[in-house]
């Protein structure tokens, strides 16, 4: 029996797709091309994962764990050969507890059907990003995503109380744990967090809530210097007492494209200042929270860190300060960029940019660079537009261009999108030998067939 009739003869008929029931779905939301795959199972519950992965191992099927297809570092692709694994029928919110405040979920449930039922509770799931319709909490963790208000509330692996991950021979490793505290031994489920399906299949999670913050202030700010935008973080950040919930900068490039048509945002600053910055603080006191926001701008304002500023005055306005900061579809105007996802200590930003602008110019005709990114976490996004058609002819100089510098500066090559395909050969300038190498162990330990997510992040094979 070939393995697609193994398959539907544990999981059933309509849950497993064949190659080619495969040929008009999507390899993902920003991509172009279509799935390829041997199979696509779509177990609908831990058991039938299980049963999947049990079955691939014993006949050395891998198996690529799939969510919502948004990652951007080729972390979910499978190959002709290989056995998708989707949690597309993983799709329960089981429960949410508002006194505990946390929530038991399946792994294919979207970040934002989390985001909105937890609203019903007066309760806040932090994580946030601008993929949150399709991205799945699975994939948010098997991933570490980051996002929007990681200054204030961490990664996602700050978020996970639980997890339940089926491992690579099929047996059940549950840790649904719902404690804050829980210094009981090793904490197993960090491992997988950020693993990218190479360690075992997340089907559950136990997630942290916040209480909803009944106050929401924003602004949008011109800075002259970077040393000013610096130099505002620690202000503001101090002067907020705690409630600094973003600090997201734009280039002024970035700003021009977002704030300009065919984009749909308008500026509401004039477009020459070299940073934006856009702050926004979360807090329980509307009245007394808005007047001290307003004093930290206008303190900002006196001791020159700020050139202008405008103020969010409704949600409608929030909403349209983070509209433009999330049209990063504008950097996929006229072809497919190279997407990148820094991360280097704020002290080394400037020369950074400033170096790697120069080295662009030398060795990237015909180039566009943008810059922008969550710079309260260290974080600076880059998209790099190459003229049509050389896109890949480019890319080593662009690499190379982005990564080299950051050994330097003991930055990463992965803020927050992680490594898959993409990066793999750019590790090294982020880890040391022995860190590859007790990574090499722990894949050896947990999937010794390397039946899980081949490839990605780690070379197969030993160190
Ligand atoms: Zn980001």
């Amino acid at each position: 029996m070939d393995i697609v009739a193994q398959l539907r003869a544990l999981i059933g008929d309509n849950a497993v797709l064949d190659a080619t029931q495969l040929a008009d779905r999507s390899a993902g939301i920003w991509r172009q091309d279509h799935l390829r795959a041997l199979a696509l199972a779509r177990p609908a519950s831990t058991e039938e994962v299980a049963a999947v992965l049990r079955c691939c191992q014993q006949h050395q099927h891998s198996v690529v764990t799939q969510g919502g297809l948004t990652g951007l570092v080729h972390g979910a692709d499978a190959a002709a050969a290989e056995v998708i694994l989707s949690t597309e029928r993983l799709r329960a919110i089981e429960s949410i507890d508002p006194q505990q405040r946390c929530a038991t979920v399946q792994a294919g449930v979207t970040l934002q059907a989390l985001q909105e039922a937890v609203e019903d509770h007066d309760l806040m799931f932090p994580l946030d990003l601008g993929a949150r319709g399709s991205a799945t909490l699975g994939g948010n963790a098997a991933t570490n995503a980051g996002g929007n208000r990681v200054i204030r509330y961490g990664m996602m692996r700050d978020m996970v109380l639980g997890l339940e991950v089926v491992l690579a021979d099929g047996s059940v490793l549950s840790n649904m744990n719902r404690l804050i505290k829980n210094n009981a031994g090793y904490d197993l489920k960090q491992l997988f967090i950020g693993s990218e399906g190479t360690l075992g299949v997340i089907t559950r999670l136990v997630l942290r809530l916040r209480e909803a913050p009944r106050s929401h202030d924003m602004a949008l700010v011109g800075v002259e210097s970077f040393d000013q935008v610096a130099a505002l973080l620690k202000h503001v950040d101090r002067g907020l007492g705690g409630r600094l919930s973003a600090f997201e900068a734009m280039w002024q490039d970035f700003y021009r494209l977002v704030s300009s048509p065919p984009a749909q945002g308008r500026p509401p600053l004039p477009q020459d200042y070299p940073y934006y910055v856009l702050l926004e603080s979360q807090g329980a006191e509307p009245q007394g929270d808005r007047q001290q926001f307003e004093q930290v701008l206008e303190s900002a304002l006196v001791e020159g860190l700020i050139a202008d500023a405008a103020l969010a005055n409704s949600q409608a306005d929030c909403a349209a300060f983070w509209a433009l900061r999330d049209d990063v579809a504008q950097v996929f105007n006229g072809g497919t960029p190279l997407i990148y996802d820094i991360s280097l200590p704020i002290a080394e930003m400037e020369n950074y940019v400033a170096g790697l602008t120069g080295a662009l110019a030398a060795s990237v005709p015909g180039h566009r660079l943008w810059v922008w990114g969550h710079l309260g976490d260290g974080n600076l996004h880059l998209a790099v537009q190459l003229p049509a058609n050389q896109a890949e002819s480019l890319r080593p100089a662009v690499e190379r261009a982005v990564y080299t510098p950051l050994a330097e500066f003991r930055g990463s090559v992965s803020a927050e999108h992680g490594i898959g395909l993409e990066k793999r050969p750019w590790l090294p300038v982020s880890r040391t030998p022995e860190e590859l190498r007790a990574m090499h162990c722990l894949k050896q330990a947990l999937d010794p067939q390397g039946v899980l997510n081949p490839g990605k992040i780690l070379e197969p094979g030993p160190a």
